[in-house]
């Protein structure tokens, strides 16, 4: 059994509305997704979290190598992508080109045993996972406070249980965002809040002050990624748990996140940290440090599925008899590419997800869809 072929395609969609957050503003949504086909006939599915054109182009560098192997060796693959591209790019883009390619030889070694992905990763620790809707980001609005607020009451009608916002803009319009969001939703939700690394330390200390009253599940990316002692300092200032690591990558550099006393929950994005292979590794050393995880996903349903898997195997860190809660990233902005092109076995019911046992990611493509957004 070999692998046989490694395709790289890169799909866009353009936006209907432009929507923004503390960074940039988004007109279009762009995706590369991997397909790996074995001598058998077997297909397996990857996506890559960043600039898919220059992911693409890390995923036919890598790929040449990794042509031939068994499917099954999902680490003995990963061990010779990294040893290709360390010397080059210890993190960052190269990694989420290992990282896509990683996720389909994981979708391809399900489908080849029949089993789930969960299966291969250890087993189902839990059969119900928790989606939080992310949405309400920055657009053009008259009263963009009541816009977010209108928004953030239909995730609840749909069942969520949480919802994640924008914040970044300035801190006075946040507060006011966030008061506005808080007082439409109730008190029986859970509310996030993510600034994307917008603020430096006395500002995201401000903020963090001012909105503790409306009960914040977290505060991700706060400061920016590159100040761990900032994070550390923020945790020691706010009630607020504080969330990242969306740009964080391997299990290097999540270690220096933990040790450095940054977060309380760690996010890695299975898409960009190392795929599956080493995300499970991150997650090992996580809980030597008893944090907990929320992976971040932002993309179609096969990245959303692969973490949907990968929660449904983390270690309950310390454990109890009674159902805890573990949260599932269930980005809700428009994207077409994932809505149309991308078929998850698994459906919000009342707020929570059922995990799929279909061997593989259990992801189905639309071949009609995904031709037509292939450019
Ligand atoms: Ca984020």
């Amino acid at each position: 059994m070999k692998i046989k072929s490694i395709e790289v395609f890169v799909l866009n969609d353009k936006l209907d509305k432009p929507f923004y957050f503390s960074q940039w503003s988004y007109s279009e949504r762009k995706i590369c997704l991997v397909k790996l086909s074995t001598d058998e006939g077997v297909v397996g599915w990857g996506e890559g979290y960043g600039p898919a054109d220059v992911l693409a182009a890390g995923v036919k560098l890598l790929s040449q190598y990794v042509i031939g192997m068994n499917p099954l060796d999902n680490e003995t693959i990963w061990d010779v992508m990294y040893r290709r591209s360390l010397d080059y790019a210890r993190r960052g883009i190269l990694v989420a080109a290992i990282s896509a390619i990683d996720m389909a030889v994981w979708d391809v070694k399900g489908k080849i045993l029949n089993v789930p992905v969960h299966q291969l990763l250890g087993g189902k620790k839990r059969d119900i996972i928790t989606p939080y809707a992310t949405g309400l980001y920055f657009r053009e609005e008259k009263n963009l406070p009541k816009a977010l607020a209108d928004e953030a009451i239909e995730y609840k009608e749909l069942g969520y249980k949480a919802v994640k916002m924008k914040v970044g803009m300035t801190i006075e319009k946040d507060i006011e965002m966030v008061r506005e969001v808080r007082k439409a939703i109730g008190d029986d939700m859970e509310l996030m809040v993510d600034s994307n690394h917008a603020y430096n330390l006395r500002e995201a200390v401000k903020l963090s002050k001012a909105i503790e009253e409306y009960d914040i599940g977290w505060f991700e990316e706060p400061v920016s990624p590159e100040f761990y002692s900032q994070y550390a300092e923020l945790r020691n200032a706010t009630t607020i748990p504080i969330a990242g690591g969306e740009c964080e990558y391997l299990r290097y550099g999540f270690h220096q996140l933990l040790r450095s006393n940054a977060v309380d929950i760690a996010q890695p994005d299975i898409a960009a940290c190392g795929g599956l292979t080493e995300v499970k590794k991150i997650s090992t050393l996580a809980s030597t440090y008893g944090k907990e995880i929320v992976p971040h996903s932002w993309g179609t349903y096969i990245a959303i599925s692969a973490a949907m898997h990968f929660i449904s195997n983390l270690d309950n860190v310390p454990g109890r008899m009674f159902n805890s809660n573990f949260w599932m990233e269930h980005d809700r902005t428009d994207n077409d590419l994932r809505d149309q092109v991308t078929i998850p076995d698994f459906e919000v019911k009342n707020g929570e997800i059922k995990v799929s046992d279909k061997p593989g990611l259990g992801v189905t493509i639309d071949e009609d869809a995904f031709k037509s957004f292939c450019k």
